[in-house]
């Protein structure tokens, strides 16, 4: 006997928890497979979340948010989910603990940034070192910066943070190439190029940072950080083992009203959608998809929630 859930929500990060919290107080049974890993379990602080003037963590909201949707009776997994398939009417997901089955199915799974081991960075992540300048190049306003990154991933952040400070650094880590017409902007902007590896993030107080010492054992001192190495991994391989189109970067696809997939009864938000990613706007998508996943089951053949198949 497995249950069959009215809706499915793969990740428990932003996106999810929203949708979750929305789905539950319809009355709708719900299950949430969480691996708990994800960008918003890495990010120290968000600064530009209405109502946190001061900063709130991701796994600070993801707590909050997480008891918000339980009072509704969502429920929780902890479990990766690796394979989904339509088996008529119900999607069938397969996760490493256990299998699931469910009327529509929400992917919330995100992306995760790419970035090397450095000891001392993780705790800096949100808090004085950033990925996004939409989001924090409010942080570093006339502030020296270093870009920690590689080859032209790097020096493009350089190049959009140089708006916010003129004292900018970009430390090119894996000394990949950088293009020459970035090259070029990088020269005209006075932004010095180093090309060594970075051997440790200088950090204090959880989160402090300071600067970086290089492999050759020279430190560089700084008040705040960007990180920009490229290759993040976009997690849409469930949304392609059930036929969603993708954009070419690997993004779903969604209906701009309804926020559901090319594929019926799938839907997607949060980061792993084709638009710019901020938790806000994952909130916004997944409350969305929620309202959505409710209309199309008010629509779909009635069989009553949690009975055996
Ligand atoms: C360092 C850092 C700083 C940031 N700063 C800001 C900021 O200041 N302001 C801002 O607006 N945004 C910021 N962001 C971006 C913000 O964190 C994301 O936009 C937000 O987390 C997106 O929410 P999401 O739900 O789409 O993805 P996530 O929060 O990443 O959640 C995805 C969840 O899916 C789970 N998952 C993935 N695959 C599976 C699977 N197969 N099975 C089960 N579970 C799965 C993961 O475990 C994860 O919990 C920052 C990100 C980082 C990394």
């Amino acid at each position: 006997m497995t249950t069959v859930y009215d809706c499915f929500i793969v990740g428990g990060g932003i996106a999810g928890l929203q949708a979750a919290i929305q789905i539950g107080r319809y009355g709708h049974s719900a299950l949430v497979a969480d691996m708990d890993s994800g960008r918003s379990a890495l990010c120290r602080s968000y600064h530009n979340v209405l109502g946190w003037p001061d900063g709130v963590s991701g796994m600070e909201l993801r707590r909050l948010g997480r008891s918000q949707a339980e009072k509704t009776g969502v429920k929780f997994v902890k479990d990766e989910i690796v394979k989904a398939e339509r088996v008529g009417d119900l999607f069938v997901l397969q996760g490493r603990d256990g299998a699931y089955k469910a009327r529509t199915v929400l992917l919330a799974t995100g992306i995760m940034d790419r970035f090397p081991d450095l000891p001392g960075l993780v705790p800096c992540l949100g808090k004085t070192v950033y990925v996004c300048p939409d989001c924090d190049g409010f942080e570093i306003r006339n502030r020296k910066t270093l870009v920690m990154g590689s080859g032209d991933s790097g020096a493009a952040m350089a190049l959009t943070l140089s708006e916010r400070t003129d004292e900018l650094l970009f430390i090119n880590h894996e000394r990949k190439p950088i293009a020459a017409e970035l090259a070029r902007s990088l020269r005209e902007k006075g932004i010095v190029v180093i090309a060594e590896p970075i051997r440790e993030v200088l950090e204090e107080n959880d989160g402090l940072f300071q600067g970086v010492m290089l492999a050759s054992g020279g430190e560089i001192w700084a008040d705040r950080g960007f990180i920009a190495f490229g290759g993040n991994e976009v997690r849409s391989s469930l949304a392609e083992q059930l036929g969603a189109e993708r954009h070419e970067n690997g993004h779903i696809m969604t209906d701009a009203r309804t926020k559901m997939t090319t594929v019926p009864n799938l839907w997607a938000a949060g980061d792993i959608g084709v638009h710019s990613e901020q938790v806000t706007i994952a909130m916004g998508e997944g409350s969305q998809a929620a309202i959505w996943m409710h209309k199309t089951l008010g629509r779909m053949s009635k069989q009553p929630a949690g009975i055996g198949v």
